[in-house]
């Protein structure tokens, strides 16, 4: 594809976000089309963690068989993904401070998994050797004992716990980064609302804005997380997709929290340090509602439901200030493959991609995810070699 085609992104989350930057490091121009800011909805308001990639996908319930056999069908590419995704994150953050003149907060974290039954405690330990087999050597147990030291008031349930490596960022700055530093390299942003599309045949030729404005291009990107339903539905046919509200806390803690993402994984409860010293609390993967995109986004009834399971952890969470309600929309699809994103060209349709249903792992894909669109977008469609088997397994065509 010529570096002259005009690409047309539509929305500025961490996905379109990524894209744009993913395009811009080829030399590839693209404006980017957002209602809102960048980084307004959930990509500026996510928990941020990277989780390391097999123990992700255990956390989304995987069998350890499946993980071993994980080079078959979907799941390899989605790891593979996953994996590109987390390796190459230190690299970035410093290309965003560079070149985007943002400091995303990049930081090492452990996750510490509590284990709080005998039959939790058995699955973890199995659990180490595990990761330890399939190529990713760190992992190990924490004794009772040792999380005492570190943690003195922790739940009298607490049994040890498995640790894990893991990565983070603050959201904001690392999706306002990442559009930053593919601003820098040529990329472009309007404001704007898409409510329509113009086409010639299976073509499209340009996206209409609420204002009646007519936007131009070669080729269209939709990167517009939750309302990917309404926005394909103005192209015939919406793809599948369940909205889910997802909301945290961040908390001021009197003294520096130890470097660790503490968890329940049973709850799916985190307590997260953050790099500037805050801690962010909450629920991942477990939505507390199916909604449509006009629901409230923060409730006082989650807001309780958090603060009462991190006291129960560790009750000296009692004195930390809550200086930060926030909550979004996430965009999953529908069971049985939820949490399975779906890349690649809009079926019907010669020149419209899309990038959705990234459900709570959103960030933690979207270098991968941005990687993967700018390479079938610059080979005009036609999936890279290296991204064939991933780009066929996560086909919209198959949702
Ligand atoms: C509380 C919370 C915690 C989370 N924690 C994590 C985590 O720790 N790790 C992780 O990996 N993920 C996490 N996630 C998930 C992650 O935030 C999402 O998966 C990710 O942000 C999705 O990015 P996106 O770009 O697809 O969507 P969004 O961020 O929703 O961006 C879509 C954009 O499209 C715009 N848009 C929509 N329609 C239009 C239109 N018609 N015209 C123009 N613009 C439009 C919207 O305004 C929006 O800005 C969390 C989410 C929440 C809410």
């Amino acid at each position: 594809m010529s570096s002259q085609k005009e690409i047309v992104i539509v929305g500025a989350g961490v996905i379109g976000s990524s894209i744009a930057y993913h395009l811009s490091r080829q030399g590839v121009p693209s404006q980017v089309i957002e209602v809102d800011s960048i980084a307004a909805r959930a990509s500026g308001k996510a928990w941020a963690v990277w989780s390391y990639p097999p123990e992700y996908l255990v956390m989304e319930g995987l069998e350890t068989d499946q993980l071993l056999r994980a080079t078959e069908g979907s799941i390899g590419p989605w790891l593979e993904m996953l994996s590109s995704s987390y390796h190459r994150i230190a690299d970035v953050a410093q290309d965003l401070k560079e070149t985007g003149g943002i400091d995303p907060e990049y930081g090492e974290l452990s996750l510490v998994m509590v284990a709080r039954s005998e039959s939790e405690e058995k699955d973890y330990k199995d659990f180490i050797p595990f990761i330890k087999n399939a190529s990713y050597h760190e992992g190990y147990w924490m004794s009772d004992d040792e999380l005492r030291a570190i943690y003195p008031d922790i739940t009298s349930q607490s049994r040890g716990a498995v640790v894990v490596p893991q990565l983070q960022v603050e959201p904001y700055q690392y999706t306002l980064g990442l559009f930053q530093a593919a601003e820098k390299r040529g990329a472009s942003i309007r404001q704007g609302e898409v409510v329509g599309f113009r086409h010639k045949g299976s073509k499209v030729t340009s996206v209409t804005l609420a204002t009646g404005t007519e936007v131009e291009a070669d080729v269209f990107v939709l990167a517009t997380g939750p309302w990917s339903g309404q926005v394909t539905s103005l192209l015939g046919k919406p793809v599948p997709i369940i909205i889910s509200r997802l909301q945290c806390l961040r908390v001021e803690v009197p003294k520096q929290f130890p470097p660790y993402e503490l968890s329940i994984s049973e709850a799916a409860f985190s307590i997260i340090p953050k790099v500037n010293g805050t801690v962010i609390m909450g629920y991942a993967g477990i939505p507390d509602i199916q909604a449509s995109p006009d629901v409230s986004l923060t409730t006082e009834e989650f807001k309780n439901k958090i603060v009462n399971e991190a006291v129960g952890l560790l009750p000296s969470l009692q004195e930390a200030k809550i200086t930060e309600h926030r909550g979004d929309l996430e965009c999953w699809g529908p069971p049985p493959n939820c949490v399975q994103p779906a890349l690649g060209r809009l079926p019907g349709w010669d020149n419209v991609y899309i990038a959705t249903r990234f459900g709570t792992s959103g960030m933690m894909l979207s270098l991968g995810a941005g990687q993967v669109m700018a390479d079938l977008i610059i080979a005009g469609g036609r999936a890279p070699a290296r991204f064939k088997q991933m780009l066929e397994a996560l086909d919209p065509a198959k949702l």
